[in-house]
C-alpha cells in the first residue's frame, strides 16, 4: 500500500505546480480565475502545497504504526505555529518552482503569503516554543504528535486606539483553514463533573466508578508538520469539543428544544477560546475543563495507537513518551492513572510505575502567580475521581517522605500536592514533578533556580531527575524563511548545511568577520531589512521612521517583569537631554515596541499607553524627533515578527534577573544580527557566553543581587531621591508632559515604580542608561559594530531548536533521531 501511494505523488516542476494550482482553483475554490480574489489564489496555492505533503504524510503515518519506534507526544495547551504556507514551501524545498509558477499565473507570491491568517493558538514564548520543537522533531525524523486544543478563537487581535490597547476577537477560521484535515472517526468521549461510587469487582477487589454529570466529545483535527527537505511529516493533532449527541432527544420530546440545544452550546464552549494570560493563572473552571478535555482525548488516542501497533499496556513507556509543556497538561498524570486503574483494571503500583516512566515535565516559570493551583472545591466539582486519585498519589508519596525524613512535618507541608494553608488548593507543579521521571528547566540559570528554590525539596529527594534543556528556535522559519537576504549571504560563504546543522556550521562565518567586503554586504542586508520595515510601518500605520537610525527593538508580551517601562524611562532620559540641548553622544535611534497585554492586566495596558504617549509627543516635536522616534507596532504575532526581528540593530532583553525563564526572542534577534542589551537572566547568560562578553551589552543586578536587595528591603524612593537624572524623568511623566497635562493617568505606574515594585525597575535604571550610552558609542563605529554583529550570528549555533530536541532525545526521552 505505502509503496503504491508513493507513486501517485504529484510532481514539483513549475508546470506541474501551475497545473495543480489551477486544478485546485477549479475543483476546491470553485471559481474561474477571472473572478479570483487574492484569498482565492491563496487557497489554491495552499491546497497545491498541502497535496505535496500528503504522500509523505501517509508514509509517516506508517512509521507511527511501527511498534519499534518510540513516539513523542508533546502535550501543550498552546501551539503558536505562525502562517503555514511559506514554511511548507521552504521545508518542501519548492520555493523557486512555486515562485515561477506564480509568476506565470500572473500572481504575486508575497501578496498570496500575506493572505494567510495566522493560527494564533498561543500567547507567546511557550506556544511558539512548541511550534519550533515540532519543526525540529520532524526535521530530525523523530516520530511525534503535538497534542493540543483547536481553539475557535485564538489570542485576540490587538488594535491601538488613542494609545490604548483594544482587543478584537480572533476569528482565524472565518475564511476556512486549508491546512487541517478533520478526522470525524477519531473522536473520544470526555466525562466531566458528577460523583464517584465504590463497588466490588468479580474477584472481590474494591474498585471505583466515575458517574459523570455529563459527557462531551473531542474530534481530531490534524495539521501536517513538514520536516526540512526530508520527506517526513509529523502531526499536530488538535481537539475540538462537540456535544455527544447534537440533541438531547428526551428534552426535545418534552418540547424543550431550547434546553436540548443548550447542552450542545455548552459542549462547544470548551474549545471556544484561548485564555489570553501569559505567565499568570486565572483559576477558572472552564480553563481546567479545557486542560482535562485535551489531555483525556490525547491519552485515549495514544492508547488506541498502542493497540493499533499490537502492543500491550506494559509496553506503554517504551512506545510513547509524553512531554508536559508546563503544568497546563499535568492532569494527564491523574488521567493515565484513572484509565489504567479504573478502566483497564491494572493494579496501582504497576500503573504508577508505568505513568512515571511515561511522563516528563518542563517547568517554564518561577513567577509565583504562574504556578498553577486549583481550589479544591472547584477541582472536586469538575474532576471528582481525579481528586481521589491525587489524594492517593499524595498519601503514598508523603508516606515515603515521612519514612525518609522522620518528624520533618514542615517538609511534608511544603511537598504535599495539596496546599493546606488557608483555603485548600491542588498544586499542579507538584503533581507534575511527582508523576514524572524527568523535570527540566529551560535555561541553565532557570534550572539552577528551580533546584535551589521552587522545587528544592524535590531536587533533594531525586537530584538525578532534574535536567536542563536550554530553549532553542528553528533556523528554518526564523532565518531562512523570514530573513532570506541574510540566509543567502550566509549560504554564499559557508554553504547551505547550516540550515540543519547550525551548531557545527554557523561558526564558519567567523572567518569573515574582518572581511571588509563581507561586512559591507552584511550591512546592506540589515539596511534593506530596516528599509522594508520602515515602508511597512509607513504603509500600514502612516508612521515615519528613518532606516539610517539605530533600530532599538523590544517585542514580546507586555509584562512588568519584562520591564518595557525601564526602556521607556531611558527614552525619556534622552528626551530630557535633547530638550536641555545636551545632545552630544546621542546616536539617532528608533525605538520600536510590540506586544500584547493580558486584557485584565491594568498596569501592562498602562505601559502601552505610556509608550504611545511618549511616541506621540515626540512625533509632534521636531527638536526631539530629529534624534529619536518611538513607535508601537500593533498586534505583535509571528506574522508581524517576520518583519521585526531581522530589522533590529539592538535587541532589548531587560527582564529583572531571575524572572525570565529563558526567552526565545533573545535568540531570534541575535541570530539575525542584532546585538543584545540585556540582564544576566535566562538564556541571555548562555547567549553572552557563546557570543563573548565583548559582543554583548550586559547591565544591572544579577539574580543573587535581586534576591539580596529584596531580603534587605528595597527602597525605590531613596533611589529616586538620590538620582537627579532619574528624578527628572519620573517627574516629567508626573507633570503630564506626555498626557496633555493630565497628571493622574500614569499615577498607578509611578506608584508602582516608587512603591513595592517586585521588579526593581528604578534599581537598574542608572546601569541601564549607562549601558545604553556604551551602545550608542559602539554603534558609531560602523566597522566594529558590524564585526560584533557577524560574530553574534556565527556563535549562535547552540540556540537552534534542533539542539534542544537532541538534548531531550538523549537525556529525557531516550529516543534516537532518525
Ligand atoms: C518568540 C516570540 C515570543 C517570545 O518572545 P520573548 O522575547 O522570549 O518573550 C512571543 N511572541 C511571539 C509572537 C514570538 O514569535
Amino acid at each position: 500500500m505505502s509503496t503504491d501511494v508513493m507513486h501517485i505523488g504529484p510532481g514539483n516542476s513549475v508546470a506541474e505546480l501551475k497545473e495543480s494550482i489551477l486544478g485546485h482553483f477549479c475543483f476546491d475554490v470553485g471559481k474561474s480565475p477571472e473572478y479570483a480574489t487574492l484569498h482565492d489564489w491563496y487557497m489554491a496555492v495552499a491546497y497545491s502545497v498541502r497535496e505535496r505533503m500528503m504522500e509523505h504524510w501517509v508514509s509517516s503515518l506508517e512509521r507511527i504504526r511501527d511498534k519499534h519506534q518510540k513516539i513523542v507526544g508533546y502535550l501543550s495547551a498552546e501551539f503558536l505555529m505562525g502562517p503555514h504556507l511559506g514554511n511548507a514551501i521552504i521545508n518542501l524545498g519548492i520555493e523557486q518552482q512555486i515562485k515561477e509558477a506564480a509568476e506565470q499565473l500572473n500572481i504575486n507570491l508575497d501578496e498570496i503569503l500575506q493572505q494567510e491568517e495566522e493560527p494564533g493558538l498561543g500567547n507567546g514564548g511557550l506556544g511558539r516554543l512548541a511550534a519550533c520543537y515540532l519543526d525540529s522533531l520532524t526535521t530530525l525524523k523523530v516520530p511525534a504528535i503535538g497534542y493540543g486544543i483547536r481553539y475557535e478563537f485564538g489570542i485576540f487581535d490587538q488594535m491601538i486606539r488613542d494609545g490604548w490597547q483594544v482587543e478584537i476577537t480572533d476569528k482565524w477560521l472565518r475564511n476556512g483553514n486549508p491546512w487541517e484535515i478533520v478526522k470525524p472517526e477519531l473522536n473520544y468521549g470526555v466525562k466531566l463533573g458528577g460523583k464517584t461510587q465504590g463497588y466490588t469487582d468479580e474477584k472481590g477487589g474494591y474498585r471505583v466508578k466515575w458517574i459523570p454529570e455529563y459527557e462531551i466529545r473531542g474530534v481530531a483535527y490534524d495539521t501536517p508538520v513538514p520536516g526540512y527537505k526530508n520527506e517526513t511529516i509529523n502531526l499536530l493533532r488538535l481537539w475540538k469539543s462537540e456535544a455527544t449527541e447534537s440533541f438531547d432527544f428526551q428534552a426535545f420530546d418534552k418540547g424543550d428544544y431550547y434546553g436540548a440545544v443548550h447542552e450542545k452550546v455548552f459542549s462547544e464552549t470548551i474549545s471556544k477560546v484561548l485564555y489570553p494570560n501569559d505567565v499568570s493563572e486565572a483559576g477558572k473552571k472552564l480553563r481546567l475543563s479545557q486542560q482535562y478535555f485535551f489531555v483525556s482525548c490525547s491519552l485515549q488516542d495514544a492508547l488506541r495507537i498502542l493497540e493499533l501497533r499490537g502492543l500491550s499496556l506494559d509496553d506503554l513507556p517504551d512506545a510513547v513518551t509524553f512531554q508536559l509543556n508546563d503544568t497546563h497538561p499535568s492532569i494527564a498524570i491523574a488521567e493515565l492513572m484513572r484509565l489504567l486503574v479504573d478502566e483497564y483494571m491494572v493494579d496501582w503500583d504497576k500503573a504508577w510505575e508505568c505513568t512515571r516512566k511515561t511522563f516528563a515535565y518542563t517547568n517554564h516559570t518561577l513567577l509565583p502567580e504562574a504556578l498553577e493551583k486549583w481550589s479544591l472545591p472547584l477541582f472536586a466539582h469538575i474532576l471528582p475521581r481525579h481528586l481521589e486519585i491525587i489524594y492517593e498519589i499524595n498519601s503514598r508519596f508523603l508516606s515515603d517522605i515521612r519514612n525518609k525524613y522522620p518528624g520533618d512535618d514542615d517538609r511534608i507541608r511544603r511537598m504535599s500536592i495539596i496546599d493546606e494553608q488557608g483555603s485548600k488548593y491542588v498544586r499542579m507543579a507538584h503533581l507534575a514533578t511527582i508523576g514524572s521521571h524527568a523535570v527540566n528547566g529551560v535555561s541553565a540559570l532557570h534550572t539552577e533556580l528551580l533546584k535551589q528554590d521552587v522545587l528544592h525539596d524535590f531536587y533533594e529527594l531525586q537530584p538525578d531527575a532534574f535536567f536542563n534543556v536550554t530553549n532553542g528556535v528553528t533556523p528554518r522559519r526564523w532565518i531562512k524563511l523570514y530573513n532570506p537576504r541574510l540566509a543567502s549571504l550566509i549560504s554564499d560563504r559557508i554553504g547551505e548545511r547550516w540550515i540543519t546543522h547550525l551548531e557545527t556550521d554557523l561558526i564558519n562565518l567567523q572567518s569573515f568577520a574582518d572581511d571588509l567586503s563581507f561586512q559591507q554586504a552584511w550591512r546592506d542586508v540589515k539596511k534593506q531589512n530596516k528599509t522594508d520595515l520602515a515602508h511597512l510601518l509607513k504603509q500600514r500605520f502612516g508612521m515615519n521612521i528613518n532606516p539610517d537610525s539605530l533600530f532599538d527593538i523590544q517585542v514580546k508580551r507586555i509584562h512588568e517583569y519584562k520591564r518595557q517601562h525601564l526602556n521607556a524611562l531611558h527614552i525619556i532620559h534622552l528626551y530630557n537631554r535633547i530638550k536641555q540641548k545636551r545632545t552630544d553622544g546621542i546616536t539617532p535611534r528608533t525605538f520600536i515596541f510590540g506586544g500584547k497585554a493580558a486584557p485584565a492586566y491594568y498596569l501592562a495596558k498602562l505601559i502601552i499607553k505610556l509608550i504611545n504617549a511618549i511616541g506621540e509627543t515626540i512625533d509632534n516635536d521636531p527638536e526631539v524627533n530629529q534624534f529619536i522616534r518611538v513607535v508601537f507596532f500593533p498586534d505583535f504575532n509571528v506574522k508581524n515578527g517576520a518583519h521585526v526581528y531581522k530589522a533590529a540593530d539592538l535587541s532589548e532583553q531587560i527582564s529583572t534577573a531571575g524572572k525570565e525563564a529563558s526567552g526565545t526572542g533573545n535568540m531570534k534577534f541575535s541570530m539575525n544580527g542584532a546585538l543584545t542589551i540585556g540582564t544576566y537572566d535566562g538564556a541571555n547568560i548562555e547567549i553572552m557566553e557563546c557570543v563573548g562578553e565583548d559582543n554583548f551589552f550586559l547591565f544591572g543586578l544579577d539574580a543573587a543581587e535581586v534576591k539580596a536587595i529584596k531580603q534587605n528591603g528595597y527602597h525605590p524612593y531613596d533611589v529616586y531621591n538620590n538620582n537627579n537624572d532619574l528624578k527628572e524623568v519620573i517627574d516629567l511623566i508626573q507633570s503630564g508632559a506626555f498626557s496633555k497635562g493630565d497628571t493622574n493617568i500614569f499615577k498607578p505606574l509611578i506608584n508602582s515604580l516608587l512603591g513595592d515594585d517586585p521588579y526593581l525597575v528604578l534599581q537598574d535604571y542608572q546601569a541601564y542608561v549607562d549601558c545604553q550610552q556604551r551602545v550608542s558609542a559602539a554603534y558609531n563605529n560602523e566597522q566594529a559594530w558590524t564585526k560584533m554583529s557577524i560574530l553574534n550570528v556565527a556563535r549562535m549555533g547552540k540556540f537552534s531548536s534542533d539542539r534542544s530536541i537532541r538534548d531531550y532525545c538523549e537525556n529525557i526521552w531516550h529516543v534516537t533521531p532518525g
